[in-house]
């Protein structure tokens, strides 16, 4: 069983413009259903974009205070299982210092972190698997994939 945090990163085979790249993020977070409300919790330095139209959203909102109940990344970090808990500190730190200031150039490796991090944070149950990789694999072969 793989998870996320045990992929390789892979070097782009050509440039990405800011376009590109901003695309792929905003895709990211719709796939995700993420939305523009960030969460800041001030005791574990931990930050992340909440769910659109989730609880955390709205308690967010409603309390207009980023730093609200529990804390996504220390619980997801807690699920983690303990041969991966050293790769989820090293993703979580990353995340936190590229991202905790929204940069102004992006960089493929930088958007790679970013997809990591809320792939593990949201859609890797329990590490046991890679969600974003299977779906990708039940997709039927497209024009131009190399077979
Ligand atoms: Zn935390």
């Amino acid at each position: 069983m793989t998870s996320i945090l045990d992929q390789e990163y892979i070097e782009p085979q050509r440039p990405y413009s800011q376009r590109e790249l901003q695309f792929n993020r905003n895709r990211l977070f719709r796939s995700l259903r993420i939305g523009g409300t960030r969460a800041n919790h001030q005791r574990c330095r931990h930050i992340y974009f909440v769910k659109r139209y989730g609880r955390k959203e709205k308690e967010i909102k409603e309390s207009k205070s980023d730093d609200i109940g529990n804390c996504s990344v220390c619980w997801k970090f807690n699920k983690t299982p303990r041969l991966l808990k050293t790769k989820a500190l090293g993703l979580i730190y990353r995340y936190t210092e590229l991202f905790e200031t929204e940069p102004e150039i992006l960089t493929y490796s930088d958007c790679d972190v970013e997809n990591v991090f809320y792939n593990w944070l949201y859609e890797e149950l329990d590490g046991t698997g890679d969600n974003r990789r299977r779906h990708r694999d039940r997709l039927p072969p497209q024009e131009g994939d190399v077979q």
